[in-house]
Protein backbone atom coordinates (compact mmCIF):
# COMPACT_ATOMS: atom_id res chain seq x y z
CA UNK A 1 0.00 0.00 0.00
CA UNK A 2 1.54 3.17 -0.56
CA UNK A 3 0.70 6.23 1.67
CA UNK A 4 -2.88 7.10 0.17
CA UNK A 5 -4.07 3.71 0.94
CA UNK A 6 -3.91 2.27 -2.54
CA UNK A 7 -2.34 -1.10 -3.57
CA UNK A 8 0.90 -0.30 -5.10
CA UNK A 9 2.37 -1.74 -8.51
CA UNK A 10 4.32 -4.44 -8.32
CA UNK A 11 7.66 -4.68 -9.83
CA UNK A 12 8.90 -8.50 -11.03
CA UNK A 13 12.67 -9.20 -12.62
CA UNK A 14 13.09 -12.75 -14.64
CA UNK A 15 14.43 -14.34 -16.97
CA UNK A 16 13.22 -15.71 -21.01
CA UNK A 17 16.23 -18.69 -21.48
CA UNK A 18 17.83 -18.77 -24.65
CA UNK A 19 20.62 -21.72 -24.92
CA UNK A 20 23.29 -23.37 -22.47
CA UNK A 21 26.44 -21.56 -23.63
CA UNK A 22 30.19 -23.72 -24.59
CA UNK A 23 31.01 -22.39 -20.70
CA UNK A 24 27.68 -24.42 -19.54
CA UNK A 25 26.16 -20.81 -18.45
CA UNK A 26 22.86 -20.36 -19.25
CA UNK A 27 22.38 -17.87 -22.01
CA UNK A 28 18.86 -15.45 -20.46
CA UNK A 29 17.51 -12.57 -21.54
CA UNK A 30 16.39 -10.16 -18.54
CA UNK A 31 12.73 -9.54 -18.62
CA UNK A 32 11.05 -6.62 -16.43
CA UNK A 33 7.34 -6.35 -15.43
CA UNK A 34 5.23 -3.75 -13.65
CA UNK A 35 1.97 -4.83 -12.86
CA UNK A 36 -0.73 -2.83 -11.25
CA UNK A 37 -3.39 -4.10 -9.22
CA UNK A 38 -5.90 -2.84 -10.93
CA UNK A 39 -6.88 -3.85 -14.21
CA UNK A 40 -5.91 -2.39 -17.80
CA UNK A 41 -3.53 -2.46 -21.20
CA UNK A 42 -0.65 -4.12 -21.59
CA UNK A 43 2.45 -2.51 -22.98
CA UNK A 44 5.63 -4.37 -24.08
CA UNK A 45 8.70 -1.98 -24.42
CA UNK A 46 12.12 -3.69 -26.16
CA UNK A 47 15.40 -2.57 -26.36
CA UNK A 48 19.04 -3.21 -27.73
CA UNK A 49 18.32 -5.83 -30.83
CA UNK A 50 21.31 -3.91 -32.49
CA UNK A 51 23.73 -4.26 -29.78
CA UNK A 52 25.31 -1.05 -30.10
CA UNK A 53 21.85 0.92 -30.06
CA UNK A 54 22.21 0.79 -25.84
CA UNK A 55 20.35 4.36 -24.88
CA UNK A 56 17.22 2.84 -25.06
CA UNK A 57 18.44 0.39 -22.24
CA UNK A 58 18.62 3.37 -20.17
CA UNK A 59 15.55 4.85 -20.99
CA UNK A 60 13.79 1.08 -20.07
CA UNK A 61 15.54 1.73 -16.28
CA UNK A 62 14.32 4.96 -15.46
CA UNK A 63 10.71 4.41 -16.91
CA UNK A 64 10.66 1.21 -14.43
CA UNK A 65 11.75 3.76 -11.66
CA UNK A 66 8.91 6.23 -12.48
CA UNK A 67 6.32 3.24 -12.73
CA UNK A 68 7.25 1.70 -9.78
CA UNK A 69 5.16 4.67 -8.00
CA UNK A 70 2.86 6.02 -10.35
CA UNK A 71 1.34 2.92 -12.64
CA UNK A 72 -2.41 3.39 -12.13
CA UNK A 73 -3.72 0.57 -14.01
CA UNK A 74 -2.53 -2.27 -16.20
CA UNK A 75 1.04 -3.72 -17.01
CA UNK A 76 4.20 -2.56 -18.54
CA UNK A 77 6.67 -5.41 -19.54
CA UNK A 78 9.97 -4.43 -21.18
CA UNK A 79 12.95 -7.16 -22.35
CA UNK A 80 15.84 -4.18 -21.47
CA UNK A 81 18.44 -5.99 -23.59
CA UNK A 82 17.92 -8.28 -26.15
CA UNK A 83 21.06 -8.72 -27.94
CA UNK A 84 23.98 -9.11 -25.03
CA UNK A 85 26.13 -10.50 -26.76
CA UNK A 86 26.31 -7.53 -29.43
CA UNK A 87 25.90 -5.13 -26.29
CA UNK A 88 29.45 -6.71 -24.66
CA UNK A 89 31.20 -6.52 -27.91
CA UNK A 90 29.70 -2.92 -28.95
CA UNK A 91 28.45 -4.62 -32.31
CA UNK A 92 24.99 -4.29 -34.03
CA UNK A 93 24.68 -7.90 -34.85
CA UNK A 94 24.46 -11.28 -33.02
CA UNK A 95 28.38 -11.51 -32.59
CA UNK A 96 28.69 -15.16 -33.03
CA UNK A 97 26.55 -15.92 -35.63
CA UNK A 98 26.35 -12.07 -37.08
CA UNK A 99 23.17 -11.92 -38.01
CA UNK A 100 21.33 -8.85 -37.46
CA UNK A 101 18.21 -9.99 -34.66
CA UNK A 102 15.86 -7.44 -36.18
CA UNK A 103 15.78 -8.54 -39.38
CA UNK A 104 15.55 -12.26 -38.35
CA UNK A 105 11.74 -12.13 -36.98
CA UNK A 106 8.87 -13.82 -36.50
CA UNK A 107 12.11 -16.75 -36.03
CA UNK A 108 12.41 -20.19 -36.30
CA UNK A 109 12.48 -22.22 -33.26
CA UNK A 110 15.09 -25.03 -35.43
CA UNK A 111 16.62 -22.28 -37.36
CA UNK A 112 19.77 -20.41 -37.46
CA UNK A 113 20.99 -18.71 -33.61
CA UNK A 114 19.39 -15.32 -34.72
CA UNK A 115 16.06 -16.98 -35.66
CA UNK A 116 16.38 -19.09 -32.39
CA UNK A 117 16.76 -16.23 -30.08
CA UNK A 118 13.84 -14.04 -32.28
CA UNK A 119 11.71 -16.81 -32.15
CA UNK A 120 11.70 -17.14 -28.14
CA UNK A 121 11.38 -13.10 -27.49
CA UNK A 122 8.46 -12.98 -30.07
CA UNK A 123 6.66 -16.23 -28.84
CA UNK A 124 6.74 -14.38 -25.31
CA UNK A 125 5.23 -11.52 -26.58
CA UNK A 126 2.60 -13.04 -29.26
CA UNK A 127 1.58 -15.02 -25.88
CA UNK A 128 1.29 -11.84 -23.56
CA UNK A 129 -1.02 -10.82 -26.36
CA UNK A 130 -0.20 -6.67 -25.53
CA UNK A 131 -2.05 -3.77 -26.48
CA UNK A 132 1.39 -2.10 -28.22
CA UNK A 133 4.69 -3.17 -28.51
CA UNK A 134 7.55 0.04 -28.56
CA UNK A 135 10.98 -1.14 -30.09
CA UNK A 136 13.78 1.00 -28.94
CA UNK A 137 16.71 1.80 -31.17
CA UNK A 138 19.47 4.49 -31.82
CA UNK A 139 19.96 6.16 -34.97
CA UNK A 140 23.54 8.38 -36.29
CA UNK A 141 25.37 10.30 -33.63
CA UNK A 142 23.72 13.27 -35.24
CA UNK A 143 20.20 12.61 -35.51
CA UNK A 144 16.97 13.42 -33.41
CA UNK A 145 14.88 11.42 -32.12
CA UNK A 146 11.68 10.31 -33.85
CA UNK A 147 9.12 7.86 -34.40
CA UNK A 148 9.08 5.27 -36.93
CA UNK A 149 6.70 3.17 -38.61
CA UNK A 150 6.09 0.38 -41.18
CA UNK A 151 4.79 1.58 -44.23
CA UNK A 152 1.39 0.19 -44.44
CA UNK A 153 0.78 -2.84 -46.74
CA UNK A 154 -1.58 -5.71 -47.79
CA UNK A 155 0.05 -7.91 -45.17
CA UNK A 156 -0.69 -5.61 -42.05
CA UNK A 157 -4.34 -5.40 -40.69
CA UNK A 158 -5.93 -2.02 -41.53
CA UNK A 159 -7.21 -1.99 -38.10
CA UNK A 160 -3.43 -2.83 -36.13
CA UNK A 161 -1.93 0.23 -38.85
CA UNK A 162 -4.67 3.04 -37.82
CA UNK A 163 -3.97 2.08 -34.05
CA UNK A 164 -0.26 2.76 -34.34
CA UNK A 165 -0.27 5.52 -36.67
CA UNK A 166 -2.84 6.98 -33.53
CA UNK A 167 -0.44 5.80 -31.06
CA UNK A 168 2.40 6.92 -32.71
CA UNK A 169 0.93 10.79 -33.11
CA UNK A 170 0.76 10.31 -28.97
CA UNK A 171 4.39 10.40 -28.51
CA UNK A 172 5.38 14.20 -29.58
CA UNK A 173 8.16 13.13 -31.67
CA UNK A 174 8.31 13.51 -35.37
CA UNK A 175 6.72 10.88 -37.42
CA UNK A 176 8.29 9.49 -40.10
CA UNK A 177 6.84 5.96 -41.91
CA UNK A 178 9.98 3.86 -43.29
CA UNK A 179 10.32 3.89 -47.19
CA UNK A 180 10.42 -0.12 -47.43
CA UNK A 181 8.74 -2.66 -45.52
CA UNK A 182 11.33 -4.53 -43.24
CA UNK A 183 9.53 -8.11 -43.50
CA UNK A 184 11.81 -9.43 -40.65
CA UNK A 185 11.92 -6.91 -38.35
CA UNK A 186 9.57 -7.28 -35.21
CA UNK A 187 7.27 -4.32 -35.59
CA UNK A 188 6.63 -5.67 -38.84
CA UNK A 189 5.49 -9.32 -37.73
CA UNK A 190 3.59 -7.81 -34.62
CA UNK A 191 1.75 -5.83 -37.00
CA UNK A 192 1.16 -8.61 -39.35
CA UNK A 193 -0.58 -10.46 -36.52
CA UNK A 194 -2.41 -7.45 -35.71
CA UNK A 195 -0.60 -6.11 -32.46
CA UNK A 196 0.28 -2.19 -33.33
CA UNK A 197 3.50 -1.62 -32.79
CA UNK A 198 6.03 1.50 -33.32
CA UNK A 199 10.02 1.46 -33.44
CA UNK A 200 11.52 4.76 -31.57
CA UNK A 201 14.53 5.86 -32.91
CA UNK A 202 16.17 7.70 -30.02
CA UNK A 203 19.56 9.86 -31.54
CA UNK A 204 22.73 8.10 -31.41
CA UNK A 205 24.05 4.94 -30.85
CA UNK A 206 27.15 3.41 -28.51
CA UNK A 207 26.51 5.47 -25.84
CA UNK A 208 23.92 6.76 -23.59
CA UNK A 209 22.86 10.15 -24.28
CA UNK A 210 21.06 11.79 -21.62
CA UNK A 211 19.17 14.32 -23.76
CA UNK A 212 17.55 11.45 -25.40
CA UNK A 213 17.03 9.01 -22.45
CA UNK A 214 14.82 12.37 -21.01
CA UNK A 215 12.86 12.29 -25.27
CA UNK A 216 12.75 8.88 -24.91
CA UNK A 217 10.84 8.91 -21.14
CA UNK A 218 8.53 11.67 -22.20
CA UNK A 219 7.76 9.75 -25.92
CA UNK A 220 6.73 6.80 -24.25
CA UNK A 221 4.88 8.58 -20.91
CA UNK A 222 2.50 9.88 -23.42
CA UNK A 223 1.18 7.05 -24.69
CA UNK A 224 1.29 5.25 -21.51
CA UNK A 225 -1.27 8.14 -20.56
CA UNK A 226 -3.35 8.33 -23.61
CA UNK A 227 -3.67 4.66 -23.00
CA UNK A 228 -4.89 5.38 -19.32
CA UNK A 229 -2.27 3.43 -17.59
CA UNK A 230 -0.08 6.55 -15.93
CA UNK A 231 -1.30 10.38 -15.28
CA UNK A 232 -0.62 12.87 -18.05
CA UNK A 233 2.04 14.96 -17.53
CA UNK A 234 0.68 18.33 -16.57
CA UNK A 235 2.62 19.68 -19.59
CA UNK A 236 2.75 17.05 -22.42
CA UNK A 237 5.78 15.94 -24.14
CA UNK A 238 6.72 17.62 -27.18
CA UNK A 239 9.94 17.30 -29.34
CA UNK A 240 10.59 20.91 -29.89
CA UNK A 241 10.28 20.73 -34.17
CA UNK A 242 10.03 23.36 -37.22
CA UNK A 243 6.02 24.73 -36.59
CA UNK A 244 5.70 23.26 -40.20
CA UNK A 245 6.72 19.87 -38.75
CA UNK A 246 4.85 20.24 -35.01
CA UNK A 247 1.73 19.39 -36.12
CA UNK A 248 1.85 15.70 -35.74
CA UNK A 249 1.28 14.93 -39.36
CA UNK A 250 3.28 11.46 -41.07
CA UNK A 251 6.12 12.56 -43.05
CA UNK A 252 8.25 10.10 -45.19
CA UNK A 253 11.64 9.00 -44.33
CA UNK A 254 14.43 9.62 -47.07
CA UNK A 255 18.06 9.86 -48.04
CA UNK A 256 18.13 11.53 -50.93
CA UNK A 257 20.03 12.96 -52.53
CA UNK A 258 22.94 10.87 -52.25
CA UNK A 259 26.40 12.53 -53.05
CA UNK A 260 28.15 11.81 -57.04
CA UNK A 261 31.63 12.47 -56.11
CA UNK A 262 34.09 10.90 -53.58
CA UNK A 263 35.85 13.30 -50.96
CA UNK A 264 35.04 14.75 -47.44
CA UNK A 265 31.45 16.00 -46.41
CA UNK A 266 31.01 19.36 -44.71
CA UNK A 267 27.68 19.75 -43.39
CA UNK A 268 25.87 22.46 -43.89
CA UNK A 269 22.47 22.39 -41.88
CA UNK A 270 21.30 21.00 -38.80
CA UNK A 271 19.58 17.64 -37.32
CA UNK A 272 15.71 19.10 -36.45
CA UNK A 273 15.93 22.26 -38.80
CA UNK A 274 13.58 22.77 -42.17
CA UNK A 275 15.36 23.03 -45.30
CA UNK A 276 13.85 24.67 -48.51
CA UNK A 277 13.91 22.81 -52.20
CA UNK A 278 16.79 23.94 -53.70
CA UNK A 279 18.75 24.52 -50.43
CA UNK A 280 22.67 23.10 -49.87
CA UNK A 281 22.56 20.62 -47.32
CA UNK A 282 26.12 19.19 -47.77
CA UNK A 283 29.71 20.54 -49.23
CA UNK A 284 32.21 18.16 -50.78
CA UNK A 285 35.27 18.48 -51.23
CA UNK A 286 38.60 16.85 -52.12
CA UNK A 287 41.81 15.81 -50.58
CA UNK A 288 43.38 19.07 -51.37
CA UNK A 289 40.14 21.09 -50.23
CA UNK A 290 38.92 21.59 -53.60
CA UNK A 291 35.46 22.01 -54.01
CA UNK A 292 34.07 18.97 -55.56
CA UNK A 293 30.18 18.77 -55.07
CA UNK A 294 27.28 21.13 -53.22
CA UNK A 295 24.15 18.95 -52.12
CA UNK A 296 21.02 20.39 -52.60
CA UNK A 297 17.60 19.48 -51.47
CA UNK A 298 15.27 18.11 -54.09
CA UNK A 299 12.10 18.87 -51.80
CA UNK A 300 10.99 20.79 -48.38
CA UNK A 301 12.31 18.57 -45.67
CA UNK A 302 13.32 18.21 -41.73
CA UNK A 303 16.54 17.15 -41.43
CA UNK A 304 16.57 13.66 -38.96
CA UNK A 305 20.30 13.21 -38.84
CA UNK A 306 23.98 13.19 -40.38
CA UNK A 307 25.43 10.44 -41.97
CA UNK A 308 28.36 8.97 -39.04
CA UNK A 309 30.53 9.23 -42.13
CA UNK A 310 33.03 12.20 -42.96
CA UNK A 311 34.12 10.13 -45.92
CA UNK A 312 31.74 9.94 -48.88
CA UNK A 313 31.91 8.26 -52.17
CA UNK A 314 29.25 8.77 -55.38
CA UNK A 315 25.53 6.89 -54.32
CA UNK A 316 26.63 7.31 -50.27
CA UNK A 317 23.90 8.76 -47.97
CA UNK A 318 24.43 12.20 -46.85
CA UNK A 319 21.34 12.79 -44.66
CA UNK A 320 18.16 11.59 -43.54
CA UNK A 321 15.45 13.77 -44.30
CA UNK A 322 11.45 13.82 -43.02
CA UNK A 323 9.13 14.58 -46.47
CA UNK A 324 5.77 15.74 -47.09
CA UNK A 325 3.49 12.43 -48.08
ZN1 LIG B 1 18.39 -0.36 -34.63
Amino acid sequence: MNSAGRASPRIGYSFLKLMTGSDLANRRLPMIGCVSPNPGPLVWLTACSHGDEVGGIAVIHDLFRRLQRQLLRGAVHAFPLMNPLGFESGTRNITISREDLNRSFPGNLHGSLGERIAARIFTRILDAAPDLVLDLHNDWIRSIPFALLDPATAALPAAAYERTCTLARETGLCTIIETDAVEHSLTYNLLARGIPAITLELGESRVVNEIHVVSGIGAIWNVLAHLGLVAPLTEPFRYPLPPRYAQGDMLQYSDKPVGSKSGIIRFLVEPGTEIKAGQAFARITNAFGKHQETVKATQDAIVLGHSDSAAVFPGMPIMAFGIEV
